[in-house]
Order: C-alpha cells, then sequence, then structure tokens
C-alpha cells in the first residue's frame, strides 16, 4: 500500500487479525476461515507459536507485529517488560520478515514510530476511525516515513456499548476499508464483552472455551463471515505491505 497509489487502496478491503496470545487451536479456527475464503489477510503477531509456520505458508497472509507497550506504561517488569526497543526487538526476531505494526491497545506516539521505523517496519495501523463516522479513509506518509493505515472497524469496538460502535457497513464505499479482528472474539462468536469476560477463566484451553460460544444471535464470526463473502467475490481483499 503507497499513500500515492490509490488503486493500492481505495476500495480494497484490509482484514487484519490481533493474536493477542490466544491458543493455537483458537487461531486455527480463524484460519480456517480465512484460508476456505481464499482471501489476503495480514496477521499481528504477539508470541512465537507452531502456528506461524501455517500462517507463513500462506503466499497471501502477511505477518506483522503486535507489541505490548502497556507494561511499560504501567511501569511494570513482567515477561512484556523491558525498554519500548526491547519489546519491538523481541517480536521481530519471533517475525523477522515484518514490515507492518499495530500496537496492542493501539498504543503509539511519534517516538515509537521513529523507533519501528529505525527497526525497517514501513506500515503502521493504529489508527481506529469508526466507520459509523463517515470519515473516507486513506493512508498517509506521516513524518517518521512510516505509513499509516486507518481502520474503520474493529471486533470490540463493535461489541461494546458506545456511539457509532455498533455499525458495520458493508456496502461498497469510497477509500480503504479496513477490519480488525481477534481469534477469540471469532472462537466465541462474541456479540457482548461480557461473554469474553466470563470466558476469561478459560482462555487457555479451547474446549472448555468452546462452551462459551454464542450460538443465539449474530456475532464477531458471523461479521467475519460477512466480511469474507465481500471481499472474496470482489477479490479487493489486500495485505499492508503489498499493493
Ligand atoms: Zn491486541
Amino acid at each position: 500500500m503507497q499513500p500515492d497509489r490509490p488503486e493500492s487502496w481505495d476500495g480494497r478491503i484490509f482484514l487484519s487479525f490481533d493474536l493477542d496470545w490466544a491458543p493455537d487451536a483458537v487461531i486455527a479456527a480463524t484460519v480456517d476461515l480465512v484460508e476456505e475464503a481464499g482471501v489476503a489477510a495480514t496477521w499481528f503477531v504477539t508470541h512465537d507459536t507452531p502456528i506461524l509456520r501455517r500462517l507463513r505458508a500462506n503466499l497471501r497472509f502477511e505477518l506483522g507485529i503486535h507489541p505490548n507497550f502497556l507494561p511499560l506504561l504501567m511501569q511494570g517488569n513482567g515477561a512484556n517488560g523491558g525498554s519500548a526497543g526491547e519489546v519491538v526487538d523481541r517480536l521481530l526476531e519471533i517475525v523477522p520478515e515484518a514490515k507492518s505494526v499495530r500496537s496492542h491497545s493501539l498504543v503509539q506516539s511519534c517516538r515509537l514510530s521513529d523507533l519501528f521505523r529505525s527497526r525497517g517496519l514501513t506500515h503502521e495501523a493504529n489508527n481506529f476511525i469508526p466507520e459509523a463516522d463517515g470519515t473516507v479513509l486513506q493512508p498517509w506518509l506521516d513524518t517518521s516515513g512510516m505509513i499509516r493505515i486507518p481502520y474503520g472497524w474493529q471486533d470490540n469496538f463493535w461489541c461494546s456499548p458506545g456511539p457509532a460502535s455498533g455499525a458495520i457497513s458493508l456496502a461498497p464505499r469510497p477509500g480503504l476499508r479496513g477490519y480488525t479482528f481477534h481469534p477469540v472474539h471469532i472462537f466465541l462468536n462474541t456479540e457482548d464483552m461480557s461473554r469474553y469476560e466470563a470466558a476469561r477463566p478459560d482462555f487457555r484451553d479451547p474446549s472448555a472455551l468452546a462452551g462459551h460460544r454464542n450460538a443465539a444471535v449474530p456475532g464477531v464470526a458471523d461479521m467475519l463471515e460477512r466480511v469474507l463473502d465481500l471481499a472474496s467475490p470482489e477479490a479487493v481483499a489486500a495485505r499492508f505491505k503489498v499493493a
């Protein structure tokens, strides 16, 4: 995606998934859906795990990194601790081919963008602009040299009360169309964040987690299927780093 080449983003759909430390079996359920649709997607990686091999084997997929700066902001010193540079470098050891990045909880600053650029990353997707706002989205080149990629829909915001949080317009619209999902919300078919909170004790146990699945009302998995239906016949799904 290049800002000055509208054909690389205008009217295209960008599907991305933040792994958020989900177990492989939970991630695999999402990969199955995306591979069945045969569309391109970007996967933001949080940890080293065998399923990365499966993601890398699909040439439609791109792997980016999903650094967690929250322990730094909270002055913590856990497994994700250390300087921001250490957090990024640790993930780049796992995903050395990464060109794209989205921070966990969308943590961003001009210092972080400079850091990303210095490590060879080129595309940053840390700007959520609610689709219902009606803003026509397009990428831009910021002063750090990073290409910034806004997106208009994210699963956990859809599941939360708040202005514009529930909108998902699948009608063709001008500009860049970006959607962000999390495997755990697809696995649970989350329709309300209270379901996710209630399932929290079983996050590491996929079979127990399956017992929390929503089958009653439309949820995140249903939303993904609608987006995939739109993305595949039009062949408009795209990755971040390649037009
Ligand atoms: Zn995250």
